[in-house]
């Protein structure tokens, strides 16, 4: 029997599959990290080119880049006044004038054999004048062949791609035409028609075709400045499969069976009637929707977000009232010893009213302490344990435990926390952070949690001064602190550590308490490092919490949850070195008590521009809301949030930050799609379950197989 063989093309083929794509530019397309079919499709335009209606030569405005076009009058090398090397020069003109072409750098064989007088070409660069000629250094060019016929190259809005070396525009153009060709009929469009229609998305294949490919008569201005419809289509995909996945790993935890605990009845007001202070409404808020998870017969997931010095570990310990009163341990990791060491502190403190057992788990302990104490936590003789990531290491295992609260959740991954979660039979979760993210990278990144956020301060702080000063400035800043000190108050200052330069950046700092020793004679001063032992830490940060330490000078260390409420001053040096959530993390040390406090950030050398917004936001802004807006603007979100914590899969067109209107679209339609179908197994949603399974492929299983 004969067969035929039938390359059938799909997003998975491989680009080679395509017509015209040989082993050598299949090579130089990896390089673009196009290996298929979908890699091309996605592989959009960085810009696009009006070449139906070009400006003539004459009405080129000076001082702005500008294409043209144009047929070449005369090719020369024009020998240089001063140096021995010739420029080239291409005259170019159409019926209105001509402008001419300069090259300083180039290969002088290869341009003179590429270009011919006659030839037909559009260029692209910032317009000049020179010696009252109208010249482009350096531009963009394309030999156009056929200016008849209707081309990719030409009589439309062209797209223009990102090139690499022996890959350019034609070629690319050439290329995703004939994937277009080749794959757009194969594809079946997963979103159902009801969708589009809402939102006005046209079909999946006609936006690759337009984005790739505009028609006639297409805005360029749609397409330039991201709201053309193809692209909002494309972006909506984006947003809508990953929004999709989170409801259904919601709708799944919400079939999972927890251990229902009602709301404490004694412990609590006991607790808070110790306090010498009233609870914040955003904490009583919070603590209310905690009570309220916890009593269900499904695990809580819940995000405790609030500002650096909300009171977080108060809710974070309240709440864990109610589970230890229904007889069930306890769990409360954090990602630095000196964190861990500083919340048992504060529980045992707190917990001393009630029999309730607490113990401590970092990874220096000496081995039989170690092995006493998980021994007694699996017998359940510990009630609340207190740890660092030494709490997920395999032979930790508890006896019921209940509930499990990860403290600075940013600094963990994804995984961490459910490695801690598997120690107990589904047991309920809080998470907290300080990272406060906008609103709209939270429905993202958290998009599977539950979220309480407390937007008040306790009562009686006073707003932080927060000052950028110079190296001349030093010898003030030092009398300004000993003015302080002698008042009682307390201070840090934070040397940055840089993982590259560790050893010369620690012997900065261990310098800088020797010189801050001899200028604060009469105080004390000490140094505070990763490198010490856990017992050296340890006594240093009592000492200080006793204000026995009147200075503290200290690496990052101390970066995340410490709290030492007399400490009123925030030195830090070479702030031009951290990110701006690290410094307003530093920042957050301070002002926890009702003096007044002072951060002053201690600027050394000419910073970069970036540097200087950063450090200005640092003096505008005290929120952490503000601060991150600005951080995000800076950075993006995938550098801002670090892929490693977020879980989320990169994103090839959504912008999480312009493309807001999208996210909240996609997001209420995804889950009111689980809503109604929460296995989507009506048969038209078909098409988008085998979509969904392609889009998180090798991210998270978020779909139950079946
Ligand atoms: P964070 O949210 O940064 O973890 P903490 O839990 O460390 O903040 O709390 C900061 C400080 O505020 C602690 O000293 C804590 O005792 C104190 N605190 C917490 N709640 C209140 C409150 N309602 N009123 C006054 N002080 C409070
Ligand atoms: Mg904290």
């Amino acid at each position: 029997m004969l067969s035929v063989v039938i390359h059938s093309i799909s997003s998975n083929t491989p680009i080679q599959y395509i017509k015209g794509v040989g082993p050598a530019l299949a090579e130089l397309l990896r390089r673009k990290d196009i290996y298929t079919v979908q890699d091309a499709l996605y592989f959009l335009p960085r810009t696009y080119e009006d070449r139906e209606h070009f400006k003539p030569i004459a009405q080129l405005t000076p001082g702005q880049a500008e294409t043209s076009f144009g047929t070449i009058r005369r090719i020369a090398l024009v020998p240089m006044k001063l140096q021995r090397k010739k420029i080239l020069t291409i005259a170019v003109a159409d019926s209105s004038g001509t402008l001419l072409l300069k090259w300083f750098h180039y290969n002088p064989k290869y341009m003179m054999t590429r270009f011919k007088v006659g030839m037909h070409i559009v260029f692209r660069g910032e317009v000049k004048i020179f010696k009252y000629q109208k010249e482009i250094t350096h531009p963009d060019l394309e030999v156009i062949e056929d200016t008849h016929s209707t081309s990719l190259h030409f009589g439309r809005i062209v797209p223009v791609y990102s090139e690499t070396e022996g890959l350019y525009q034609k070629t690319i153009r050439r290329i995703l035409n004939n994937v277009l060709l080749q794959s757009l009929n194969t594809f079946t469009d997963p979103l159902p028609p009801e969708i589009k229609e809402r939102h006005h998305l046209p079909d999946l294949s006609q936006s690759f075709q337009e984005i790739h490919f505009p028609k006639h008569k297409t805005s360029l201005d749609l397409l330039l400045n991201g709201t053309h419809p193809a692209r909002r289509r494309l972006v909506f995909d984006e947003f809508f499969f990953l929004e999709l996945g989170l409801a259904l790993k919601r709708s799944q935890m919400t079939q999972e069976k927890g251990i229902p605990f009602p709301s404490s009845q004694t412990f609590k007001s006991q607790l808070i009637s110790s306090l010498p202070f009233e609870l914040t409404p955003g904490q009583k808020t919070a603590l209310l929707e905690i009570e309220e998870d916890l009593k269900r017969p499904t695990p809580m997931n819940r995000l405790l977000q609030g500002d650096v010095g909300s009171g977080k570990t108060l809710v974070a310990i309240l709440s864990a009232l109610t589970v230890l009163e229904h007889h069930h341990q306890v769990a409360l990791m954090v990602p630095t010893e000196i964190l861990a060491e500083q919340h048992f502190k504060t529980l045992t403190t707190l917990l001393s009213l009630f029999n309730i057992k607490i113990s401590l788990l970092t990874s220096d302990m000496k081995k039989n302490e170690r092995s006493l104490l998980l021994d007694n936590l699996k017998k359940g003789e510990i009630n609340f344990i207190v740890g660092t990531h030494a709490l997920i290491q395999e032979d930790v295992e508890f006896f019921k435990l209940g509930f499990v609260i990860v403290d600075e959740q940013h600094r963990f991954g994804v995984e961490q926390r459910l490695v801690l979660k598997q120690k107990g039979f589904n047991p309920h979760l809080l998470v907290m952070t300080a990272t406060p993210i906008p609103r709209t990278l939270a429905l993202t990144v958290y998009g599977d949690l539950d979220i309480s956020l407390m937007q008040d301060m306790p009562k009686g702080r006073k707003p932080i001064k927060t000052k950028v000063i110079h190296e001349r400035q030093r010898l003030q800043l030092y009398d300004f602190m000993k003015k302080e000190c002698a008042k009682g108050r307390q201070a840090y200052v934070i040397y940055p550590l840089i993982e590259e330069s560790e050893k010369i950046d620690l012997k900065d700092a261990t310098q800088m308490a020797e010189h801050l020793k001899n200028i604060f004679t009469s105080f004390r001063v000490e140094l505070l490092h990763g490198k010490m032992s856990g017992e050296e830490k340890k006594h240093i940060m009592e000492d200080f919490k006793n204000k026995k330490i009147h200075l503290l000078v200290s690496t990052t260390v101390i970066e995340v949850g410490i709290d030492v409420p007399n400490s009123t001053i925030m030195v830090v040096e070479h702030p031009e070195r951290f990110g701006l959530s690290q410094l307003h993390q530093l920042r957050g040390r301070i002002g926890r008590g009702s003096e007044m406090s002072y951060c002053f950030l201690l600027s050394q050398y000419a910073a970069t521009e970036e540097s200087k917004i950063r450090l200005k936001a640092m003096e505008e802004h005290l929120s952490g809301f503000k601060i991150a807006e600005v951080d995000l603007k800076l950075r993006g979100p995938g550098e801002f949030l670090g892929t490693r914590q977020s879980g989320l899969p990169g994103f090839r067109v959504a912008n999480l930050i312009t493309d807001t209107e999208l996210l909240i679209a996609a997001r209420s339609e995804a889950f009111n799609m689980v809503s109604k179908d929460p296995q989507l197994s009506l048969p038209q949603h078909q098409p988008l379950k085998e979509a969904l399974r392609h889009h998180w492929q090798h991210k998270i299983n978020f779909i139950n197989a079946g």
